[in-house]
């Protein structure tokens, strides 16, 4: 090594060392750290095209998007239950071209002029576009097997399933035509509750659903619920606990009210597991839990199971 340069460089005569000094411009470039979310973090994230993989909450598999929408969005690791649309659904479950959907066009009408942190109004226009649905149920008359049936299917995408004046008339004037043409009612529940957009109008509706249930009943003919992640509040203490036969589908939450309300209220501790379909199957609120993919052949043996009799009498 050169010593003499080395002394003189201590000695501070020389301050600048060009050598080990870049220009300013570039000196600048290369002292700086990489901070997270720079452009090259951004080009990294690029390279992974989007919407193709979902991580699954419950295992954390990356799951191909492509295989879970085959996979009717159950986990293929877990069976971890992914919320899916209710025209998915309809898919999934009804025979191919049967379905003749009732009352498309009824879209819900602002009548109380709600103003909030956006309106009533707005939301509707909003969640319309952006579903491209009307509202939170789509009803029609279908087969499922060979079985016709009454089928309200509804939609957690809608603002959040909530039921107003359009899903509860929706669903009152399915369970009326399934009673007039002596079908069986299968109604697929999601919802957050009565929509409080519309106050009472939307609490009117428990009672009118109700009714025509009733009615349905009455005629003896068969009213399936079916319960799905999640299904709560106004929709759960009406027509989602009424059916002659309630099912379930995994891990899905199912309550009135919420839990810390129910803890507040009772000022005791909830048990584990409390509000999910398995804890009220073991308590017997509901009467099976049915994974997605098994739904329609459990949905064909119980159609046949109601309508055994009847069968049986025209054969006569
Ligand atoms: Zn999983």
């Amino acid at each position: 090594m050169d010593t003499t340069t080395f002394t003189r460089k201590t000695l501070g005569l020389e301050t600048v060392e060009p050598a080990l000094t870049p220009p300013i411009g570039k000196a600048h470039t290369f002292i700086k750290k990489p901070k997270i979310g720079t452009d090259k973090s951004k080009t990294k994230k690029r390279e992974m095209p989007e919407g193709l993989w979902t991580k699954c909450p419950t295992c954390a598999t990356m799951l191909f998007d492509k295989e879970l929408d085959d996979n009717l969005k159950v986990c293929m690791k877990c069976g971890h239950h992914f919320a899916i649309g209710s025209r998915e659904r309809i898919h999934s479950l009804v025979e191919t071209c049967t379905f003749e959907e009732m009352d498309a066009t009824m879209s819900s009408v602002d009548v109380l002029h709600f103003k909030g942190a956006s309106t009533y109004a707005s939301k509707l226009e909003s969640y319309k576009k952006n579903t491209t649905l009307k509202d939170a149920v789509i009803t029609g008359l279908c087969k499922i097997g060979d079985q016709r049936v009454a089928l309200g299917v509804m939609d957690f995408n809608f603002l959040g399933g909530s039921m107003g004046s359009v899903v509860g008339e929706k669903l009152t004037r399915l369970i009326e035509r399934g009673t007039e043409k002596g079908l069986p009612v299968i109604i697929i529940s999601t919802s957050g509750g009565a929509r409080m957009y519309e106050g009472m109008f939307s609490l009117m509706q428990m009672a009118k659903t109700s009714a025509a249930l009733a009615y349905h009943a009455k005629n003896h003919l068969p009213y399936i619920s079916i319960l799905t992640h999640p299904t709560t509040a106004g929709v759960m203490a009406s027509y989602a606990t009424l059916g002659d036969l309630i099912l379930a589908e995994p891990g899905a939450m199912i309550g009135f009210a919420g839990p810390r309300v129910i803890k507040d209220t009772t000022q005791a501790e909830l048990p584990p597991g409390f509000q999910t379909a398995e804890f009220l199957l073991d308590h017997g609120l509901i009467d099976a839990i049915v994974s997605r993919k098994e739904m329609k052949t459990q949905l064909i043996a119980y159609l046949d199971f109601f309508t055994a009799g009847k069968k049986t009498a025209a054969a006569l």
